[in-house]
């Protein structure tokens, strides 16, 4: 079996196979996980899964923040606090998501999983029995069975003949915030503005990250550059440049897609897609991390069960699929509820395309 990409949904993925099967699992991870990485927010919801997997003990001994509540400026321009408290399911976490993705791959391995950094899928072959899958660096491998959790690029997906059907083109731009002598905050911020929404989280380093929200045609068809850009939209922030105070960014802007997609179809003959490579979401949604634990599960299941019954699994494809879309439809009305709720800048493009699609 091999699984391209070690993200939260490939390293699920291995931990599930190696744990629970005695098939041989190769991770392959284009990354050395040495670099920041987005995504730092883990809702307290995630860690019956990472018990699930194992890793729930390792985690809470990795020295991540706390993160006991969830503000936001959103539909007029006061901050409310959501404490997690009140959900019953204890506090969530700021992550050091480089550490924490390394964290479940190490996890794997020493579960039995062979794991090779530095490596990417760089072609897939049908075979009779299987696939040939050839690595970067001239590395060809014969395997069984694919699991695609390559990220929203669903690269392996794309590669063996299905399509992404994109539905907003959501960008966001990071920039980290040195450690000052401030104290660091211990909730997440999201705030409005008119050309999208900011969203802001201590590290657990002490560091700040503070990332822009917008689509990609907006960022592109503003004369200014993206720091112009994103300095404008500061300006518009009162309450996320009054927390950021006197840091000072350390490093460069960086653009990551954000935009919501869905891998058509999500699996077939001898290969399943997990987490964003499946199905990604808006931020916005707090839903990126478990829902590619969750299907990272899902698909290693569907892969065994594929390989070890050695008999048609249509029926189990099938109700893969079948949940993925009921995912993404579930999603569309909780995205569309959220951009309903600001009306302050319904002229924006940002919001009218996203409160268009909530009349319709
Ligand atoms: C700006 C932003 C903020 C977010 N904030 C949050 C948040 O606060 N909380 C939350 O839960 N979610 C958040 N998310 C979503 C979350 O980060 C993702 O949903 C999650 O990372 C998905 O995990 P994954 O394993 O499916 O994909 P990824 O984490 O993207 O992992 C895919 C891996 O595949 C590797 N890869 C790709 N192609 C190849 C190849 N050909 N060969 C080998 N390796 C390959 C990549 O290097 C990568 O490591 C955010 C996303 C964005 C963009």
């Amino acid at each position: 079996m091999v699984i391209a990409g070690g993200g939260p949904a490939g390293c699920a993925a291995a931990l599930t196979l190696c744990r629970h099967t005695d098939l041989s699992v190769m991770l392959v991870e284009q990354t050395g996980y040495g670099e920041d990485k987005v995504g730092e927010t883990l809702s307290p919801a995630v860690l019956p899964l990472l018990d699930y997997l194992g890793v729930g003990e390792h985690f809470r001994q990795g020295n991540f923040a706390p993160s006991h509540a969830f503000t936001a400026a959103w539909g007029d321009e006061h901050v409310s606090t959501r404490d997690f408290l009140f959900t019953g399911r204890g506090h969530g976490w700021h992550l050091d998501r480089a550490r924490f993705d390394a964290g479940l791959a190490n996890a794997a391995r020493s579960f039995g999983t062979q794991l090779v950094l530095g490596k990417r899928l760089k072609q897939v072959q049908k075979q009779d029995d299987g696939w040939r899958v050839d690595l970067s660096d001239d590395v060809q491998v014969q395997c069984r069975y694919l699991i695609d959790a390559s990220g929203r690029s669903a690269w392996l997906g794309r590669a063996v003949g299905a399509r992404t059907v994109q539905d907003d083109r959501l960008v966001g731009i990071s920039a980290y915030f040195s450690s000052s002598d401030l104290p660091v905050e211990s909730s997440s911020l999201v705030e409005a503005i008119p050309a999208g929404w900011w969203y802001s989280a201590p590290l657990p380093d002490g560091r700040m990250v503070a990332v822009l929200m917008t689509d990609a045609d907006l960022l592109q068809a503003s004369n200014a550059d993206r720091s112009a850009f994103w300095n404008e939209a500061m300006a518009q922030a009162p309450n996320t440049r009054e927390r950021l105070g006197l840091r000072t960014v350390s490093g460069d802007l960086q653009v990551w897609p954000a935009h919501s997609q869905q891998l058509e179809p999500s699996c077939g003959n001898g290969w399943v897609a997990a987490g964003d490579a499946a199905a990604a979401f808006d931020p916005l949604s707090s839903m990126g991390i478990g829902y590619a634990l969750t299907t990272g599960i899902h698909a290693a299941r569907l892969a065994a069960s594929s390989i070890t019954q050695k008999q048609d699994d249509s029926e189990q494809r099938q109700a893969y699929a079948d949940d993925v879309r009921r995912h993404v439809n579930e999603y569309q009305n909780l995205k569309r509820s959220y951009y309903s709720v600001e009306t302050r800048y319904s002229d924006q493009p940002f919001w009218a395309r996203r409160q268009t699609a909530t009349a319709a």
